[in-house]
């Protein structure tokens, strides 16, 4: 009797256990569907065709770039950003990365960008750059126009255009053609971590790619990476707002950003 009730007991224990473990390991997890950058083409986000007309500045934006004036910008390397600036865009133009010299948290932003036209590469290399929140969280630029005729311009669908790379792919393709201008208007809510530096809200971010949502609030695993299977959290404050300098000469113009409080 009595050695029933203990096998019970441990029965019980061992179940709890196991729960605890489950719930555990599954919360830092991505979704199972989906293993970083899968070229499966089933993965792929179905094509649809944007409306025209780019969002305007409203009153409360901090313009980070309207055309000429850089001063809210520096490179990476250090010191003044060197892109090409004209005719009211930016370029890059392989000297480094960019980022603005304010930090931001929760933010709206408005960003608008062309890829090189004719297009030039493949996949990866195909008018690669990207939008980094906090210099760690990617919204990833590439010309996906033709990502779906995969015989042309193959690449994973966690590499798209408005992918949050590695991490989510776009609900649908809404590239424009390369060199015509695409928008980017994205809700940005910033991870928080307590006193010893632990996640207690991941970063959520909304996108809309030529005014189509392509990500609704979803949560970012970590800092963006190439082949970066677990994506992890590094514990920050407000930081700046970069863009990526891949080698390829994307254009840029129209960017301003609105601060958010917490809600
Ligand atoms: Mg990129």
């Amino acid at each position: 009797m009595k050695e029933k009730q203990i096998v019970r007991k441990i029965s019980v224990c061992l179940l709890v256990v196991g729960l605890g473990l489950a719930i555990s390991s599954h919360a830092g997890r991505r979704p199972p569907y989906q293993t970083v950058h899968d070229m499966d083409r089933s993965l792929l986000p179905p094509v649809i065709t944007p409306a025209d007309e780019p969002a305007k500045p409203p009153s409360d934006a901090i313009i980070l770039f309207a055309g000429k004036d850089t001063s809210q910008w520096e490179s990476d390397k250090g010191g003044r950003m060197k892109w090409k600036v004209e005719n009211g865009y930016m370029e890059v133009n392989k000297t480094g990365g960019i980022h603005t010299t304010k930090s931001f948290g929760n933010c709206q932003l408005h960003i608008e960008w062309a890829s090189p036209s004719p297009p030039k590469g493949k996949s990866q290399g195909r008018g690669n750059s990207g939008v980094f929140f906090m210099g760690r969280y990617e919204l990833q630029i590439l010309d996906s126009y033709t990502a779906n005729n995969y015989d042309d311009n193959r690449t994973y669908a966690d590499g798209l255009a408005a992918s949050l790379y590695g991490q989510y792919t776009p609900i649908v393709n809404a590239c424009r053609k390369p060199g015509e201008w695409q928008t980017y208007d994205i809700s940005f809510l910033t991870p928080k971590f307590d006193k010893d530096g632990k996640v207690i809200r991941r970063a959520r971010i909304t996108v809309l790619h030529n005014g189509i949502v392509v990500h609704n609030n979803v949560e970012m695993w970590g800092s963006s990476g190439h082949k970066v299977k677990n994506p992890r959290y590094r514990p920050h404050g407000k930081l700046p707002l970069s863009l990526q300098d891949h080698g390829d000469p994307i254009k840029y113009r129209n960017i301003w950003i609105r601060e958010l409080p917490e809600q």
